[in-house]
């Protein structure tokens, strides 16, 4: 295989630093051309000298940039660049890593430039996923799943002819560190339990997203654009142990799962690699060392913003990227003590509550609705504050 160009969005995550590790494994046959971060110049720079990308980008435009731009790569600043390392010539696939509504942009840009997108960034699809399939058909890019619920969906449907043939998408759910604490005691939530997840290690946005299962609400959206599921035949289903990623139901009644030990280095080597698979080393998968698999319903009552994202879903147009940006303030506030737990989904329900829908037609009825949601939030969680 020659080597194909990948830029990473958001290298120096979660993500972006597992995409790198599994590059570390391949052997040269994919290369970074583009590398980004928000503002952690310095690691940036770090990987920027073991990588040798074409493009180094740092995303605020406020951050001080290295007094010395090293590694031989261009150095760009601010949400522009972005764009410059989403639609670089010398990339083949880019694999969208950011975090929020802020990677949306890139995501459109990179399929109207018939990239491949290897779509970490879930938001994307929530805030616009109309928008982002129109992209993809107009552009020939082509749209891949990282999200390892949704890696699982995909490589079941592997094979099968035609979309008529799938009864149901079940989506797996770890339940995050709460899921079996009592209503009540939810109010007690300190930071550092919400930043404990029990299956996963990931960024501190998504780790609390899982907490309070506002994650599984924007996979279950993200699920319906990706695999074109009503949302009356996506089911979530709680199942502690994450070894089995999602499942699909066929109209024969066979069910096919994907499973293994919980890392992202699989589903982002076969975003990657796809339709091939390419051999790599990683924890072999042992039944008798995964041990009982158990299956539990969602309780709504204890996490209440699951069924509000699913009825933005349901509810289309805006409302899912109101929804999505509600949920990143009142999160922000979280990992800053400005908001209890419990807050968080009455933070959503508020702005939820307040929005007017409106259609989904361009990217600016997205950020009317983002700048409309951030503001209200953000005045929820200050009248929280005086309470
Ligand atoms: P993270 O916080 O660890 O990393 C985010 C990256 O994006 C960093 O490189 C950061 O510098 C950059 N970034 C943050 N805000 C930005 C902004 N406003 N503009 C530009 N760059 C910005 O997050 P993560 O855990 O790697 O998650 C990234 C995405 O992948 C999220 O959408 C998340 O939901 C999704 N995801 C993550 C995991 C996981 O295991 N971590 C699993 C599935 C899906
Ligand atoms: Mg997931």
């Amino acid at each position: 295989m020659s080597t194909r160009g990948i830029s990473i969005l958001g290298a120096t995550g979660s993500i972006g630093r597992s995409t790198l590790r599994v590059l570390d494994q391949l052997d040269g046959s994919f290369r970074p051309v583009a590398l980004t971060a928000h503002r952690s110049v310095d690691v940036l720079a770090e990987l920027v000298d073991r990588y040798r990308p074409r493009l180094a980008v740092v995303a605020d435009a406020d951050a001080a940039m290295p007094a010395d731009p090293s590694g031989g790569a261009d150095w760009m600043q601010g949400r522009e660049a972005l764009i410059e390392a989403a639609t670089h010539p010398d990339a083949e696939i880019v694999l969208n890593a950011l975090v929020g509504a802020a990677g949306l942009a890139s995501t459109i840009a990179a399929l109207r430039a018939g990239k491949r997108v290897a779509l970490a960034n879930k938001e994307s699809l929530v805030c616009a996923g109309p928008l982002v399939r129109r992209a993809e058909e107009e552009g020939g890019g082509e749209l891949i799943p990282v999200d390892s619920e949704h890696s699982a969906i995909f490589q079941c449907l592997q094979g099968c002819a035609a979309r008529g043939e799938v009864r149901k998408l079940v989506l797996t759910a770890s339940g995050g560190p709460f899921r079996e604490w009592s209503e009540a005691r939810l109010s007690d939530v300190r930071r550092a339990d919400a930043l404990r997840h029990p299956t996963w290690e990931m960024g501190a946005k998504i780790t609390i997203d899982s907490a309070t299962l506002a994650n599984k609400a924007l996979e279950v959206i993200e699920a319906h654009h990706l695999f074109g599921m009503s949302y009356d035949n996506i089911e979530t289903v709680v199942h502690p142990q994450s070894i089995i990623h999602s499942m699909v139901e066929f109209v024969d009644g066979s069910v096919l799962a994907q499973m293994g030990f919980p890392s992202m280095e699989i589903p982002i080597l076969y975003a990657l690699t796809y339709p091939d698979r390419m051999r790599y080393e990683s924890r072999r998968f042992d039944p008798v060392a995964a041990g009982d698999l158990s299956f539990e319903p969602v309780r709504h009552a204890a996490f209440p913003i699951f069924g509000l994202g699913v009825e933005a879903g349901r509810a289309g147009g805006t409302a899912p990227a109101v929804f999505n940006a509600a949920n990143e303030v009142a999160v922000a506030a979280f990992l800053e003590d400005r908001l209890d737990f419990p807050g968080i989904p009455a933070a959503v329900a508020d702005a939820l509550d307040r929005w007017e829908q409106t259609e989904l037609g361009s990217l600016d009825d997205v950020w009317h609705a983002d700048a409309w949601a951030r503001r209200v939030t953000d005045h929820f969680v200050r009248s929280q504050a005086l309470c």
